[in-house]
């Protein structure tokens, strides 16, 4: 565990966690898995999938340099403690999954087993699910004709000919 990688993880999520400790764990398993050197990672061109959005995800945005803005960190809301990790230089993936974690017991001593004990007594290493996501892709803007506000052209309805953002526009759902 590299020291001074797990206090910038600390210093960005507000504290040190069990969850972060997870997530610092388990992009070091992947960057391993995918011959990358941890602390060289921020610079490489990868791109995350997190099926969560716990604590975990915060050390994966520092460690990679993948977040949300840059989209490079997609979020496919599952509620598992899962991570798959792509190369795009390589097209290599691999997604890390969490082995459920007892949660009793002493949260200081456990952090620390999730950072330096035996990975594969946390983790399991597993093939990817899906394929390398597409590259973020240019949307123009389309100003609503209800509330004058831009929006995102794919985001636009259709309503008598109007062309409606999704806070104006009122769904049918009789078929
Ligand atoms: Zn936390
Ligand atoms: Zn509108």
């Amino acid at each position: 565990m590299d020291e001074g990688l797990w206090k910038d993880c600390g210093a960005f999520h507000g504290h040190t966690c069990p969850g972060l400790a997870t997530g610092y764990r388990m992009t070091e398993i992947a960057m391993d898995f995918l011959g990358i050197p941890l602390e060289k990672a921020k610079d490489e061109e990868l791109v995350c999938i997190a099926e969560n959005e716990a604590c975990g995800v915060d050390a994966v945005q520092v460690l990679l340099s993948c977040t949300p803005g840059k989209g490079n960190m997609i979020f496919r809301r599952k509620g598992k403690m899962a991570f798959t990790f792509f190369d795009r230089r390589t097209g290599k993936g691999v997604r890390v999954v969490a082995k459920p974690i007892p949660r009793d017991g002493d949260r200081q001593e456990l952090m620390q087993r999730i950072l330096n004990g035996p990975w594969d007594q946390f983790f399991e290493i597993k093939t990817p699910r899906e394929g390398i996501p597409e590259k973020a892709r240019h949307f123009d803007t389309i100003v609503c004709d209800e509330c004058g506000e831009g929006c995102r052209e794919d985001k636009i309805r259709l309503s008598q000919r109007r062309r409606l953002c999704p806070d104006c526009f009122d769904p049918y759902d009789r078929g």
